[in-house]
C-alpha cells in the first residue's frame, strides 16, 4: 500500500486506507476504531476517514473497472470469485480474530460459521452465474432472448453487526452479476472489509473492479450514493438512513435495495413442543439482540404462560455473558457505548410508561454487555414492542387463540422475520400464510438456502436479495428480438 498506513491488530496486518483502483490510498483525516472487548484501553486502528474526494475518486476507478470486470466471461469471473472464496477460507482464523476485535462479535462463531459463509456466498453467485442460461423462445415469427447485462459500479453499504458475513452477501452478487464495486463498510467495525479487499486484489479481480472505501456514513456514504455515475445501491442499516439514500437513489433514478431490520415475533402454540421453544427464545439473546432476524417479540399462548416462562428463565440462566475470545462465552457485549447507552434507554422508557421488567434490564459494570432482558409490555403500544432495540431485550405478551396470535404478530410496521413453534402441520401452513414477513421459519430457525429470496416487508425494507433475486437486481435484464429469416 502507498504510505505506511496499516495497522497491527493483535498480530493480524490490517490495511487503514482505501482500495480505489488497485491501490491502497489514505485521506486527509481519520477515525479510530475501538474494541467492545476493552473499551477504554483497546484502541485497535486509525482508519482513512473518506471524504467526497476519495468518493469521487473510488466511483472513478469503477466506472473504469467496470470497463474491465463486466465484459470478463461468467467462466473468469466465476474463477475469481472461487479463488476469493479459497482465500478467505486459508485466512478464517485472521478473519474471526479481528471481526471479534474489532465488533465484539464470538471468535468461536466467526471461525466455525461466519467465515465459511462468507466464503460460501462467494462460490454460490460464482456457481449460479455459470449456471444462468438465457431464455429462448420463438413466437409470433421471431426469436427472442431474454439477456442480463452487467448493471454498472454498485455501491455496497453494509452494518456493523455482522461486518464480514453481510460484506460478502451482498458483494458476491454484485460481482458475480459482472458490476464493479464501491464497499463502504460501518464505522463502527471497519477491519473485517479492510481484510476482505485485500484477500480480493490478492484473487486478481482488475484495477477498480473491487473497491473499499472507509468513513463516515454521513460524510463518504452520502457522497457515494449521490454519484450519478453509480447503477446500483445495495444498503443494509436503519430505516432512517435507508430513507436517506432512498431519496439519493430516487434523484439518479438508480435501482436500490434496502434491508432495514426488524421486530420479528417468536409465537409459541401450546401444541409446540415447549422445551425447544423455551430454549430457542432464551437464544434470542444470541449475538447480544444484535440480529436484525431475531424474534424479539415473544408471543406465547395464554394456557403454557407459566411452564413456558419456568423454561425460559431456565435456559437463560445458562447463557454465560463473557469475553468474546472465550470459547465459553455465550453472550458478547454491546458493539459500542453508544449502542449500550441507546439499549438501556429504550429499557428506562418502558418503566417510566408502566412496562414490567421482568428480567435484566441494567448495563452490566465493567463491560459493555447489557443483562439479557424480558420485558412485560402494559400495551402492544408499548416503545419496546413496536421499535427495533437490536440488543438483548425481549417482549412477552400472550395470546388468546390463533387469529390473536397473527394479529400481535403482524402488528408493527416491519416485517422481515417471524419464528413459530407449532406441532401441527396445518396450523404451520394457516399461519406462516397469513404472517406479513420476508422470512418465516417454523421449529426452527437461522438457516436458509443461500439462493433463497431475502429481505423484508413494510419498514424492513425494499426489495429481495438472494439467489436469482440477487442477480436480477445487479443486471440489466435485456428483450432481443430477431425476426425469423423466412427465405432460407
Ligand atoms: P445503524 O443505525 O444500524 O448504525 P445506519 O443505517 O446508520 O445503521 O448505518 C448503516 C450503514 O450506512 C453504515 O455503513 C453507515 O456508515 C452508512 N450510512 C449512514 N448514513 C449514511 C448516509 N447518509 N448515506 C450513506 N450511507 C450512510
Amino acid at each position: 500500500m502507498t504510505g505506511p498506513e496499516r495497522a497491527d491488530v493483535d498480530g493480524v496486518s490490517v490495511p487503514t486506507g482505501h482500495l480505489i483502483g488497485g491501490e491502497w490510498v489514505g485521506s486527509p483525516s481519520t477515525f479510530e476504531t475501538r474494541s467492545p472487548l476493552d473499551w477504554d484501553e483497546l484502541h485497535l486502528a486509525d482508519i482513512a476517514r473518506g471524504d467526497s474526494a476519495a468518493a469521487d475518486a473510488a466511483v472513478a476507478a469503477a466506472v473504469a473497472g467496470f470497463d474491465m470486470w463486466g465484459s470478463t466471461t461468467v467462466v473468469e469471473r466465476a474463477e475469481t470469485m472461487h479463488r476469493l472464496a479459497d482465500l478467505i477460507d486459508d485466512n478464517t482464523d485472521e478473519i474471526a480474530r479481528v471481526e471479534c476485535l474489532d465488533m465484539g462479535f464470538l471468535e468461536e462463531s466467526m471461525k466455525l460459521r461466519l467465515v465459511a459463509r462468507g466464503a460460501l456466498n462467494f462460490r454460490t453467485y460464482a456457481d449460479l452465474t455459470v449456471a444462468h442460461e438465457d431464455r429462448h423462445w420463438d413466437a409470433k415469427g421471431m426469436a427472442n432472448t431474454v439477456q442480463r447485462m452487467p448493471a454498472g459500479p454498485a455501491v455496497v453499504i453494509t452494518p456493523w453487526n455482522a461486518p464480514f458475513m453481510l460484506a460478502t452477501w451482498k458483494l458476491a452478487p454484485a460481482l458475480a452479476a459482472g458490476n464493479s464495486v464501491i464497499h463502504k463498510p460501518a464505522e463502527w467495525s471497519p477491519l473485517s472489509a479492510a481484510l476482505l479487499a485485500e484477500l480480493a486484489l490478492e484473487a486478481g479481480f482488475p484495477p477498480g473492479a473491487y473497491n473499499l472505501v472507509q468513513g463516515i456514513g454521513s460524510e463518504v456514504g452520502g457522497a457515494l450514493v449521490a454519484d450519478p455515475r453509480v447503477r446500483r445501491i445495495s444498503f443494509t442499516g436503519s430505516p432512517a438512513t435507508g430513507r436517506v439514500i432512498g431519496k439519493a437513489a430516487a434523484e439518479n433514478i438508480v435501482p436500490f435495495t434496502a434491508e432495514l431490520g426488524g421486530k420479528g415475533p417468536l409465537i409459541v402454540f401450546a401444541d409446540a413442543d415447549l422445551d425447544a421453544a423455551a430454549h430457542r427464545a432464551a437464544w434470542q439473546f444470541d449475538d447480544s439482540g444484535q440480529v436484525c432476524l431475531a424474534g424479539a417479540r415473544l408471543l406465547v399462548e395464554r394456557s403454557i404462560r407459566e411452564p413456558f416462562l419456568e423454561r425460559f428463565h431456565h435456559h437463560a440462566d445458562q447463557l454465560v455473558l463473557g469475553d468474546s475470545r472465550d470459547p465459553n462465552t455465550d453472550i458478547a457485549p454491546l458493539a459500542h457505548p453508544d449502542h449500550r447507552q441507546r439499549v438501556h434507554g429504550f429499557v428506562k422508557r418502558a418503566r417510566a410508561v408502566g412496562d414490567t421488567v421482568v428480567r435484566g434490564g441494567r448495563p452490566v459494570k465493567g463491560s459493555l454487555h447489557y443483562e439479557p432482558t424480558l420485558i412485560e409490555p402494559a400495551t402492544n403500544d408499548s416503545e419496546v414492542v413496536q421499535e427495533e432495540i437490536f440488543g438483548p431485550v425481549l417482549t412477552f405478551q400472550t395470546f388468546e387463540d390463533e387469529p390473536e396470535a397473527v394479529r400481535l404478530a403482524n402488528s408493527t410496521r416491519y416485517g422481515l422475520s417471524a419464528i413459530i413453534y407449532t406441532g401441527s402441520q396445518q396450523r404451520a401452513e394457516r399461519v406462516t400464510a397469513a404472517i406479513r414477513a420476508g422470512v418465516v421459519w417454523v421449529n426452527t430457525f437461522l438457516v436458509r438456502d443461500l439462493t433463497a429470496p431475502f429481505g423484508g416487508c413494510g419498514i424492513s425494507g425494499i426489495g429481495r436479495e438472494g439467489g436469482d433475486h440477487a442477480l436480477d437486481f445487479h443486471s440489466e435484464v435485456k428483450t432481443v428480438m430477431i425476426l425469423n429469416d423466412t427465405t432460407s
